[in-house]
Protein backbone atom coordinates (compact mmCIF):
# COMPACT_ATOMS: atom_id res chain seq x y z
CA UNK A 1 0.00 0.00 0.00
CA UNK A 2 1.21 3.47 -1.07
CA UNK A 3 1.69 5.93 1.93
CA UNK A 4 -1.87 7.70 2.47
CA UNK A 5 -1.81 11.07 0.35
CA UNK A 6 -1.87 14.21 2.32
CA UNK A 7 -5.59 15.59 1.75
CA UNK A 8 -4.98 17.67 -1.68
CA UNK A 9 -5.42 21.27 -1.41
CA UNK A 10 -8.56 22.54 -2.84
CA UNK A 11 -7.28 25.11 -5.34
CA UNK A 12 -8.10 28.70 -3.80
CA UNK A 13 -10.81 30.95 -5.75
CA UNK A 14 -9.43 33.90 -7.43
CA UNK A 15 -11.40 36.73 -5.59
CA UNK A 16 -13.85 39.32 -6.99
CA UNK A 17 -10.78 42.08 -6.68
CA UNK A 18 -8.02 39.63 -8.91
CA UNK A 19 -10.58 39.20 -11.87
CA UNK A 20 -11.21 42.72 -11.66
CA UNK A 21 -8.04 43.42 -11.94
CA UNK A 22 -7.26 41.15 -14.54
CA UNK A 23 -10.25 41.97 -17.14
CA UNK A 24 -8.95 45.68 -16.37
CA UNK A 25 -5.33 45.06 -17.15
CA UNK A 26 -6.52 42.94 -20.32
CA UNK A 27 -8.62 45.91 -21.55
CA UNK A 28 -5.56 48.42 -20.69
CA UNK A 29 -3.55 46.17 -22.49
CA UNK A 30 -5.26 45.89 -25.62
CA UNK A 31 -5.72 42.51 -25.50
CA UNK A 32 -9.43 42.05 -25.23
CA UNK A 33 -10.74 45.20 -27.83
CA UNK A 34 -13.53 46.82 -27.78
CA UNK A 35 -16.95 45.06 -28.78
CA UNK A 36 -15.38 41.82 -27.32
CA UNK A 37 -18.94 39.38 -25.95
CA UNK A 38 -18.03 38.89 -22.05
CA UNK A 39 -19.76 36.08 -21.52
CA UNK A 40 -21.04 35.93 -17.91
CA UNK A 41 -21.09 31.69 -18.25
CA UNK A 42 -17.21 31.84 -20.24
CA UNK A 43 -16.16 34.06 -17.47
CA UNK A 44 -17.64 32.21 -14.67
CA UNK A 45 -16.14 28.87 -15.66
CA UNK A 46 -13.03 30.35 -17.03
CA UNK A 47 -12.13 31.46 -13.52
CA UNK A 48 -14.30 28.92 -11.55
CA UNK A 49 -16.40 31.38 -9.83
CA UNK A 50 -20.71 32.11 -9.70
CA UNK A 51 -21.69 34.32 -12.39
CA UNK A 52 -22.70 36.71 -9.13
CA UNK A 53 -19.01 37.38 -8.82
CA UNK A 54 -18.87 37.85 -12.72
CA UNK A 55 -21.72 40.12 -12.66
CA UNK A 56 -20.01 42.27 -9.67
CA UNK A 57 -16.96 42.47 -11.63
CA UNK A 58 -18.65 43.29 -14.43
CA UNK A 59 -20.46 46.42 -13.15
CA UNK A 60 -17.42 47.74 -11.91
CA UNK A 61 -15.77 47.53 -15.08
CA UNK A 62 -18.84 49.09 -16.46
CA UNK A 63 -18.82 52.35 -13.47
CA UNK A 64 -15.32 52.56 -15.06
CA UNK A 65 -17.03 52.68 -18.56
CA UNK A 66 -14.38 50.12 -20.11
CA UNK A 67 -17.47 47.78 -20.29
CA UNK A 68 -20.79 48.00 -21.34
CA UNK A 69 -24.05 46.39 -20.55
CA UNK A 70 -26.53 46.27 -22.93
CA UNK A 71 -30.40 44.85 -21.86
CA UNK A 72 -30.56 40.76 -22.81
CA UNK A 73 -27.32 41.26 -24.62
CA UNK A 74 -24.86 40.92 -21.97
CA UNK A 75 -21.47 42.64 -21.40
CA UNK A 76 -19.12 43.62 -23.89
CA UNK A 77 -16.04 45.54 -23.82
CA UNK A 78 -16.72 49.25 -24.84
CA UNK A 79 -15.88 51.27 -27.81
CA UNK A 80 -15.01 54.61 -28.76
CA UNK A 81 -15.75 56.55 -32.22
CA UNK A 82 -13.08 57.94 -33.65
CA UNK A 83 -14.65 61.47 -32.91
CA UNK A 84 -14.77 59.77 -29.38
CA UNK A 85 -11.36 59.03 -29.09
CA UNK A 86 -10.24 63.01 -30.31
CA UNK A 87 -12.42 64.96 -27.77
CA UNK A 88 -10.64 62.43 -25.22
CA UNK A 89 -7.39 63.36 -26.19
CA UNK A 90 -8.11 67.03 -26.64
CA UNK A 91 -9.46 66.66 -22.39
CA UNK A 92 -6.23 64.81 -21.72
CA UNK A 93 -3.84 67.45 -23.08
CA UNK A 94 -5.94 69.96 -21.02
CA UNK A 95 -5.59 68.18 -17.90
CA UNK A 96 -2.08 66.69 -18.22
CA UNK A 97 -0.45 70.37 -19.15
CA UNK A 98 -2.03 71.18 -16.04
CA UNK A 99 -0.71 68.11 -14.33
CA UNK A 100 2.98 68.82 -15.35
CA UNK A 101 2.73 72.16 -14.38
CA UNK A 102 2.23 71.58 -10.71
CA UNK A 103 4.25 68.70 -10.79
CA UNK A 104 7.56 70.50 -12.09
CA UNK A 105 6.90 72.87 -9.16
CA UNK A 106 6.88 69.97 -5.96
CA UNK A 107 8.55 67.25 -7.85
CA UNK A 108 11.10 65.42 -5.38
CA UNK A 109 14.09 63.11 -6.06
CA UNK A 110 12.03 60.19 -4.30
CA UNK A 111 9.68 60.68 -6.81
CA UNK A 112 11.48 61.13 -9.65
CA UNK A 113 13.64 58.27 -9.22
CA UNK A 114 10.02 56.19 -8.92
CA UNK A 115 9.57 57.51 -12.36
CA UNK A 116 12.70 57.04 -13.63
CA UNK A 117 12.51 53.65 -12.54
CA UNK A 118 9.32 53.24 -14.31
CA UNK A 119 11.01 54.81 -17.48
CA UNK A 120 13.62 52.29 -17.43
CA UNK A 121 10.79 49.07 -17.19
CA UNK A 122 9.18 50.79 -20.72
CA UNK A 123 12.40 50.65 -22.23
CA UNK A 124 12.69 47.30 -21.19
CA UNK A 125 9.45 46.01 -22.51
CA UNK A 126 10.02 47.81 -25.69
CA UNK A 127 13.23 46.26 -26.02
CA UNK A 128 11.45 42.84 -25.87
CA UNK A 129 8.73 43.64 -27.51
CA UNK A 130 6.13 43.19 -25.13
CA UNK A 131 3.62 45.66 -26.26
CA UNK A 132 0.96 44.96 -23.85
CA UNK A 133 3.36 45.58 -21.10
CA UNK A 134 4.53 48.28 -22.67
CA UNK A 135 1.04 49.98 -23.13
CA UNK A 136 0.19 49.28 -19.78
CA UNK A 137 3.28 50.82 -18.51
CA UNK A 138 2.85 53.87 -20.52
CA UNK A 139 -0.74 54.49 -19.26
CA UNK A 140 1.23 54.12 -16.02
CA UNK A 141 3.60 56.75 -16.53
CA UNK A 142 0.78 59.44 -16.80
CA UNK A 143 -1.04 57.88 -13.67
CA UNK A 144 1.77 57.80 -11.80
CA UNK A 145 2.47 61.49 -12.50
CA UNK A 146 -1.11 62.55 -11.82
CA UNK A 147 -0.83 60.80 -8.57
CA UNK A 148 1.93 63.58 -7.42
CA UNK A 149 -0.14 66.49 -8.81
CA UNK A 150 -2.24 68.77 -5.45
CA UNK A 151 -5.45 69.31 -7.43
CA UNK A 152 -6.82 65.61 -6.48
CA UNK A 153 -9.66 66.09 -8.72
CA UNK A 154 -7.07 66.42 -11.97
CA UNK A 155 -5.87 63.05 -10.34
CA UNK A 156 -9.04 61.52 -10.80
CA UNK A 157 -9.90 63.31 -14.24
CA UNK A 158 -6.72 61.99 -16.10
CA UNK A 159 -7.42 58.56 -14.12
CA UNK A 160 -10.71 57.67 -15.59
CA UNK A 161 -9.64 59.06 -18.96
CA UNK A 162 -6.26 57.34 -19.49
CA UNK A 163 -7.63 53.53 -19.48
CA UNK A 164 -10.65 54.71 -22.18
CA UNK A 165 -8.26 55.58 -24.62
CA UNK A 166 -7.44 51.87 -25.05
CA UNK A 167 -10.85 51.53 -25.85
CA UNK A 168 -9.73 54.01 -29.20
CA UNK A 169 -8.86 51.03 -31.40
CA UNK A 170 -7.39 52.83 -34.32
CA UNK A 171 -3.99 52.40 -34.48
CA UNK A 172 -1.55 49.84 -35.96
CA UNK A 173 -0.88 48.59 -32.68
CA UNK A 174 2.48 47.55 -33.49
CA UNK A 175 3.11 51.20 -34.47
CA UNK A 176 2.04 52.93 -31.53
CA UNK A 177 4.04 55.88 -31.03
CA UNK A 178 5.36 55.12 -27.48
CA UNK A 179 7.73 52.48 -28.66
CA UNK A 180 9.81 54.56 -31.08
CA UNK A 181 10.89 57.23 -28.90
CA UNK A 182 11.79 58.08 -25.27
CA UNK A 183 9.03 60.76 -24.76
CA UNK A 184 8.04 60.05 -21.00
CA UNK A 185 11.86 60.08 -20.63
CA UNK A 186 12.62 63.77 -22.45
CA UNK A 187 8.99 64.89 -20.19
CA UNK A 188 10.46 63.40 -17.24
CA UNK A 189 13.92 64.87 -17.83
CA UNK A 190 12.16 68.56 -18.08
CA UNK A 191 9.85 68.09 -15.13
CA UNK A 192 13.16 66.77 -12.91
CA UNK A 193 14.86 70.29 -14.37
CA UNK A 194 11.97 72.67 -12.88
CA UNK A 195 11.90 73.72 -16.34
CA UNK A 196 7.52 74.15 -16.39
CA UNK A 197 7.64 75.64 -19.91
CA UNK A 198 9.97 72.55 -21.43
CA UNK A 199 8.08 70.08 -19.84
CA UNK A 200 4.20 70.90 -20.76
CA UNK A 201 5.86 71.65 -24.71
CA UNK A 202 7.48 68.05 -23.79
CA UNK A 203 4.21 66.38 -22.75
CA UNK A 204 1.91 68.28 -25.64
CA UNK A 205 4.39 67.10 -27.92
CA UNK A 206 3.79 63.40 -26.87
CA UNK A 207 0.42 63.95 -27.15
CA UNK A 208 0.26 65.43 -30.33
CA UNK A 209 1.80 62.37 -31.40
CA UNK A 210 -0.05 59.62 -30.12
CA UNK A 211 -3.43 61.49 -31.73
CA UNK A 212 -1.59 61.96 -35.06
CA UNK A 213 -1.21 58.45 -35.23
CA UNK A 214 -5.15 57.21 -34.89
CA UNK A 215 -6.04 56.09 -38.06
CA UNK A 216 -9.36 55.22 -39.24
CA UNK A 217 -8.38 52.89 -41.84
CA UNK A 218 -6.64 50.68 -39.48
CA UNK A 219 -9.29 48.52 -37.88
CA UNK A 220 -9.49 45.65 -34.83
CA UNK A 221 -8.12 42.42 -35.79
CA UNK A 222 -10.61 39.88 -36.57
CA UNK A 223 -11.14 38.93 -32.93
CA UNK A 224 -10.67 35.61 -31.14
CA UNK A 225 -12.93 34.22 -28.67
CA UNK A 226 -12.86 35.60 -25.59
CA UNK A 227 -11.46 32.81 -23.55
CA UNK A 228 -8.19 32.26 -26.83
CA UNK A 229 -7.95 35.98 -25.93
CA UNK A 230 -7.20 36.07 -22.27
CA UNK A 231 -5.11 32.88 -22.38
CA UNK A 232 -2.36 34.83 -24.60
CA UNK A 233 -1.31 37.07 -21.66
CA UNK A 234 0.10 35.91 -18.75
CA UNK A 235 -2.31 35.50 -16.18
CA UNK A 236 -1.70 37.19 -13.03
CA UNK A 237 -3.72 34.45 -11.80
CA UNK A 238 -2.33 30.68 -11.09
ZN1 LIG B 1 2.66 58.59 -22.77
Amino acid sequence: MSAAQPPRQPKAKPSEDLIYTELYNSILERQLPPETKLGENLLAEHYGVSRTIIRQVLQRLAHDRLVKLEPNRGAFVASLSLEEAGQIYEAWRLIEAAIVRDVTQTITRKQIAALKKLVAEERQACEKQDIPRLTRLSAQFHMQLADLCRNKFLTKFLKELVPQTALAFFYEVRSMPICTKDEHGEILDAISSGDETAAVAAAMRHLDGIEKALNARSSIRKPLGLIDLLNTRIPSIS
